[in-house]
């Protein structure tokens, strides 16, 4: 006997995960060069320089034993310390070293989180398009997840809908800007808005409804696009970051927590967090990348490139005919697909060797998602692809 729950998450890979394994095989199969794999948010941009330079001279310079130990179980105190600084000095905000907590990234950032704040029986906002994974770390412990469509004509939250969606269950809503899928950037007034209901409906519910920031995306912003620091405008927010996007490590698993000291009940939700992260067994991340992150804080990998293949794939697929949501920030372009069954329009693109991801799981059917984190030629060499697709359907009119 095993627990079933688990066992169909394990038989049953997510729709991203499934496309990319597909993608493998194709590519040994007709050859790497004539698949156009656009399936998962796997960083093309090499890290920094300063990331291999650090590492390197940790591994020379510091005692191995130490390197290589067991760090304190929410992460090195000088690490923390490192990252209150950064971020207080950044933001100008308070910041407290001892309500971070280091994770292996995003993900476990995300589950550990909603395993401090959520138990069974509890509601979780999902504002959709989300990344698939939150229902399934919303769903570990027993928790609802209740997803709210975002406006579909700017992809900003729809106030009005969360409204609605809130009951005396509600514990907490996960807000991801830059968005994966849409690379929507939440504006100051719809961060203004939701903070204002939040405020109000955590009054009204008699306990805080917290709000979960997935900040994987932070820093990868196009023009003068600004991400805001939501413990500016909402107390009770827990930020849930990664270093795997914006320094190209997602390989290393490295990321934290932070629990806005001014958040009502700050300390008990740090225990918690502390808590959640031993029982999930997600103590002590890994030393090596922690000690990394005095010195590369702040830093990114070029994103430049991002913006390029941002700019060359979204006016190439308008001028085809595709409606395409304009991504200002991550590296997603959200597409609407050609028929009204996005999971029937990516089985058409495959026949093109275009591997899509169709929305469906994100929670916002009829759409597909692009990962433009790839080189700048595979998307020059992807368009005649791209081209004939909305041609394919042109021509049945
Ligand atoms: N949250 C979002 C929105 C993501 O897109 C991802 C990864 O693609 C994650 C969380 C997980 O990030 P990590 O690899 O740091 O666990």
């Amino acid at each position: 006997m095993v627990n079933e729950k688990m066992r169909g998450l394990g038989a049953c890979r997510s729709v991203i995960r499934e496309l990319f394994e597909y993608g493998k095989k194709r590519k040994t199969e007709i050859g790497d060069e004539n698949v156009f794999d656009f399936s998962i948010g796997n960083p093309s941009v090499p890290s920094p320089a300063i990331v291999n330079e650090t590492l390197t001279c940790l591994l020379q310079k510091k005692d191995a034993v130490s390197l290589h130990g067991y760090t304190s179980a929410q992460g090195d105190a000088g690490v923390r310390r490192a990252i209150a600084d950064y971020v207080a000095s950044t933001h100008n905000a308070t910041v407290n070293p001892d309500l971070i907590y280091l994770t292996v990234g995003a993900a476990a950032s995300l589950t550990i989180s909603l395993s401090a704040l959520t138990v069974a029986g509890d509601e979780v906002i999902l504002l959709a398009p989300f990344f698939p994974e939150y229902r399934v770390f919303v769903e570990r412990n027993g928790a609802v997840a209740v997803p709210v469509l975002c406006d579909t004509k700017t992809f900003q939250p729809d106030l009005d809908a969360i409204r609605a969606a809130i009951t005396p269950k509600t514990r907490a809503i996960i807000v991801n800007s830059p968005n994966n899928p849409t690379g929507a950037v939440m504006t100051k007034e719809s961060i203004e808005g939701l903070a204002a209901l939040l405020s109000e409906a955590s009054k009204e519910n008699g306990q805080p409804i917290y709000l979960i920031a997935d900040e994987p995306y932070c820093e990868l912003v196009y023009g003068d696009i600004e991400v805001p620091y939501l413990p500016h405008f909402y107390a009770n927010t827990l930020i849930c970051y990664s270093f795997s996007k914006s320094l190209s490590l997602p390989g290393e698993r490295i990321g934290y927590i932070l629990v806005n000291p001014d958040a009502e009940d700050a300390t008990a939700v740090y225990q918690a967090v502390c808590g959640a992260g031993r029982a999930l067994g997600f103590v002590c991340a890994p030393a090596l990348f922690q000690y990394m992150i005095p010195a590369v804080i702040g830093k990114t990998a070029d994103i430049s490139i991002y913006d390029t293949n941002r700019r060359l794939l979204s006016e190439a697929l308008t001028s085809y005919g595709y409606e395409v949501v304009n991504p200002d920030g991550a590296f997603y372009l959200f597409v609407k697909a050609l028929e009204g069954d996005a999971t029937a329009f990516c089985e058409r693109a495959k026949e093109h060797e275009l591997l899509l991801v169709a929305s469906d799981s994100f929670g916002c059917p009829g759409y597909v998602r692009i990962s433009y984190c790839v080189t700048t030629e595979q998307i020059q060499r992807s368009l005649p692809a791209f081209k004939a697709l909305a041609e394919s359907y042109k021509t049945e009119k």
